[in-house]
């Protein structure tokens, strides 16, 4: 039987902050762009799992992606926030040493922030840090300044309110099942099965599907499956303060391995929480993300001694499980990759496909320039072509 096939000129697979972001950029820059989202609302996966914090970009290794996209990714969404009424607040952040050996971590963390261009952070004495935080117990702290808090979906809403300002659509309850590279370097083209058995035809696809992205790029026919990283996640658990917590900065430890510590993060209306802590999830060889977000009670004794380190007075029977996130992670070469691994036609060779694979955390930062590296992926790739 003879199919005939919708055709569009770009699809963003996934409405969460990412795809959403690129979809804009898509659609300022006059391309007519369609976002398929799985769910029945936009936002729902990671992007409504996470802690809202606007990273200033200190903490990522000067050659990662993360270090220059976070930077840049912070600016120009402090600008879109203000030029677009998104609430936030600047309102800064220390990162603390509570033992003496943690101090010389600090400091090689305040080196690692200069060279990413992060020149605001101010080195705190014990009694400097306590003067800006009466509560807090710690050897020395930075302050950074230019650290915030975001509302996400607010934001998430603006981007998909320029999006259909610019001519662009989110197509909620469409999930992608599988992809098509048909064949051609002259005209790209790719096939996707939508939902059952709809096809639709676009000659630029980003796969912006989150935990799922690895696991829907091996379902790409024509993509050479080494280009495809292997997905590995690690959830990270949020417990909620019950009460007002007496900090005005979100106070974070020195980072560890897989996150950046359990941390005190505020939300705009001031309500604390502290997470998330990292559990890695065995999922064995499979490719498809676990989808429990439920929060383990008996965690909460680690988080209690997590957080008397530098805050000593949280009382007992405070904390009350909260939400929790998952991690994106991504293996290459069997090691796990620290960074954002943007896939574009340059590296598989395919024209006018991206695939967005690892997006942790800084990607709620880094959306909007994630979004400008999308469009000079794809840009490249009229290059690669010609
Ligand atoms: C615990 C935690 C804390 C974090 N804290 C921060 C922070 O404070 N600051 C920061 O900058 N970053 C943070 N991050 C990272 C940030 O949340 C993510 O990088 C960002 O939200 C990723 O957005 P996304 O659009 O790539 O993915 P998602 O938000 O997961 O969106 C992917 C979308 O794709 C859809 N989808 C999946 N498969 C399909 C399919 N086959 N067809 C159609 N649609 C599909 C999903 O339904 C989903 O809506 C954190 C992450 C975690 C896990």
């Amino acid at each position: 039987m003879a199919h005939s096939f919708n055709e569009v000129d770009c699809v963003v697979i996934g409405a969460g902050v990412v795809g959403l972001a690129v979809a804009r950029a898509l659609a300022l820059a006059g391309r007519e762009v369609l976002v398929l989202e799985a769910q029945g609302a936009i936002g729902t996966g990671t992007s409504a799992r996470n802690s809202e914090v606007i990273h200033a970009g200190l903490y990522y290794a000067p050659d990662l992606l993360k270090a220059r996209l976070c930077v840049r990714g912070r600016d120009l969404l402090y600008a879109y926030c203000a030029a677009r009424g998104v609430p936030h607040r600047r309102c800064g952040k220390l990162i603390v040493a509570t033992a003496p050996h943690e101090v010389a971590r600090l400091e090689a963390l305040a080196q690692r922030a200069a060279t990413n261009g992060v020149h605001d952070l101010q080195w705190l004495d014990a009694g400097a840090a306590r003067a800006l935080e009466p509560a807090l117990a710690c050897e020395a702290a930075l302050h950074s300044p230019s650290t915030g808090i975001i509302d996400s979906h607010a934001l998430m809403l603006a981007l998909q309110g320029d999006l259909e300002h610019a001519g662009g659509m989110v197509v909620l309850h469409s999930k992608v099942n599988s992809a098509k590279v048909l064949d051609g370097r002259a005209q790209a083209a790719i096939l996707l099965e939508v939902n059952e058995g709809e096809w639709l035809q676009a000659r630029t696809v980003v796969n912006a599907a989150g935990l799922q992205a690895c696991a829907l790029a091996r379902r790409f026919a024509g993509l050479d499956p080494r280009h495809v990283p292997t997905p590995c996640f690690a959830k990270g658990n949020y417990f909620t303060f019950m009460g007002r917590a007496p900090f005005r900065h979100l106070i974070y430890p020195v980072p560890q391995v897989g996150g950046l510590g359990v941390h005190l993060t505020l939300d705009l209306a001031g309500q604390a929480k502290f997470g998330p802590d990292v559990q890695w999830l065995d999922v064995g060889e499979g490719f498809d993300a676990p989808d429990d977000f439920s929060v383990d009670a008996t965690r909460a004794a680690a988080f209690y001694a997590a957080v008397r380190r530098y805050w000593p007075d949280l009382p007992d029977g405070a904390l009350a499980p909260g939400y929790a996130g998952i991690r994106p992670k991504i293996k290459i070469d069997g090691a796990i990759s620290e960074d954002f691994c943007i896939v574009g036609p340059a590296q598989h060779g395919v024209p006018g496909l991206v695939h967005l694979f690892g997006i942790e955390s800084p990607g709620l930062t880094s959306a909007l320039a994630i979004a400008e590296c999308v469009l000079q992926s794809l840009a490249e790739g009229l290059l690669v072509q010609s």
